[in-house]
């Protein structure tokens, strides 16, 4: 008998032939949920007692395994019932089916199945499938600083994929995995690319078929003379725009290109700017289980990503090493963790792109969410793209800083007495209003954000309990220049 613990276990048995089930009650019907999706095919239910039951379920016949008379043992039977409730019938199995494999739902897994709608996400993240989208990288940086930009563009020295090679690598993937839906011309930002005429014939050239999307943050397009917007109307390219809170005037330009015949489409919202931004949330330190990592990430198995001949399954790990250059972090890329696209088939390449890989460690996808900050540009500190919670590293990042503290409640407070026990100096506590505040807590000035002189090299903490007034604090900031702050999401200590 096998414990199964992930979906990948099931996964793993694409290919398998037809399986058997045991089980009808809930366990058994979210996991029957996710088979077509999976295209596995269950060929029988058993149960104990088929009272209650009906004959079938999604089709399939219910059978009472007491009454079966087995002319064959069946290859596969997964237990889908919770583990306790799997006993009587384990007992079975191993007098009457000796060589039938048996796998069974681990406690944690059953439980999810009950949860079917992220089982069936998960199903499709874990299933080698024919990506809709390859996305080819074309310039390193970009012309807008974005903090926390999740292609890390921001911290990249400039830098633009050659031509030939990128042409070359075009030729590859249609060579392996033929005319590709969709292929995102991609940064940085690609209208930085001296070549990009070329680049954009190159694309048509080698993918007739697919659709060509380039992506743009829009601030170059006023620059693009005449020629570059006939070629994208000739060769039918989609302008695909991410509305940042910046001074473009989005609709004018989206007016003027459907003038011209050409193809607008967007990244995340046609109409609202991106004024919020989820964090990649890094785990520095890699400790994250990289399974839980992948199953819970929106780039796993959708984002894949082409540069320089090889193939990443997401832009974070392809371009983490400006992460560990710019704040001496050592985020280890290893050959597991992408492949190079003229050593694998289409089979391979798939497999690759639906499993974790060892990167994974370093993601902490659950708190993806809760890492949201407002759109601002970066003040390239860390803590962008990693969560901030008073270890020696942040202690250390905090050292040659001049710390203020946002709120003078308890959170502020508890902040104040973490960072002194920590021997960090707190130049002021910032308020929104003085309100019943007293001037000063442990000999720390408390002043409104208008009374700030801000340092330099200032770092603010925003220690607040309320999750509204965190946004509003980060527009004030924001409005006075302040780049360099953290949110913290939970009590301090
Ligand atoms: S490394 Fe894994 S978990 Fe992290 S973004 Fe890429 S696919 Fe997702």
């Amino acid at each position: 008998m096998e414990i199964i613990n992930d979906l990948a276990d099931i996964v793993a048995l694409i290919g398998e032939g037809k399986l058997t089930l045991y089980g009808a009650g809930k366990v058994a019907r979210g996991l029957l949920k996710i088979m077509p999706e999976l295209e596995l095919e269950i060929e029988k239910i058993f149960v104990s007692d088929k009272e209650g039951n009906p004959d079938t379920l999604c089709s399939i016949p219910i059978v009472q395994i007491e009454n079966e008379t087995f002319a064959e043992s069946p290859k596969t039977l997964i237990i889908a019932t919770t583990p306790v409730k799997a006993l009587p019938i384990l007992r079975f199995v191993q007098k009457h089916l000796p060589d039938t494999r048996v796998l069974l739902l681990s406690e944690e897994l059953s439980k999810r199945c009950v949860e079917e709608t992220a089982l069936k996400r998960w199903a499709s993240t874990f299933k080698p499938h024919v990506l809709p989208t390859y996305e080819v990288t074309i310039s390193e940086h970009c012309n807008l600083n974005c903090a926390g930009c999740n292609h890390l563009s921001n911290l990249a020295k400039p830098r633009f994929v050659d031509r030939d090679t990128l042409k070359r690598d075009m030729v590859q993937i249609h060579k392996v995995h033929g005319d590709v839906p969709r292929i995102g011309i991609m940064g940085g930002e690609p209208l930085l690319h001296p070549d990009i005429i070329e680049i954009l014939k190159d694309a048509r050239d080698v993918f007739p078929e697919s659709r060509l999307l380039l992506s743009t943050n829009g601030v170059l397009c006023k620059k693009m003379g005449e020629n570059f917007w006939n070629l994208c109307r000739d060769l039918n390219i989609t302008i695909r725009f991410t509305r940042y809170p910046i001074k473009v005037d989005y609709d004018a330009l989206i007016e003027e290109l459907l003038q011209r015949g050409i193809e607008v489409d967007f990244f995340a919202s046609a109409i609202e700017p991106m004024s919020e931004f989820q964090s990649i949330a890094l785990d520095i330190k890699g400790e994250c289980d990289p399974v839980e990592s992948f199953r819970g990430c929106g780039f796993a198995n959708r984002c894949t990503v082409v540069v320089d001949g090889r193939m990443y399954p997401c832009p974070i790990v392809q371009n983490a090493h400006f992460f560990s250059d710019s704040f001496g972090y050592q985020l280890k890329i290893e050959n597991k963790d992408y492949i190079d696209i003229y050593k694998t088939d289409e089979n391979e390449t798939l497999q690759f792109l639906s499993r974790p890989i060892p990167f994974c460690r370093y993601c902490d996808v659950r708190k993806r969410r809760d890492l949201s900050f407002m759109w601002r540009t970066s003040g390239k500190n860390p803590y962008e793209w990693c969560d901030f919670t008073f270890n020696s590293i942040d202690i250390r990042f905090l050292k040659n800083k001049c710390v203020y503290i946002y709120g003078a409640g308890n959170w502020g407070r508890q902040t104040l007495s973490v960072l002194s026990k920590k021997r960090i100096p707190v130049k002021s506590f910032i308020v929104s209003e003085m309100d019943d505040n007293q001037p000063s807590i442990k000999g720390v000035p408390i002043k409104v954000l208008d009374d700030v002189k801000f340092e330099k090299n200032a770092f603010c903490v925003i220690a607040v309990y309320s999750k509204e007034a965190r946004k509003e604090i980060q527009k004030g900031l924001i409005d006075k220049g302040i780049k360099n702050f953290v949110v913290l999401n939970r009590y301090p200590g």
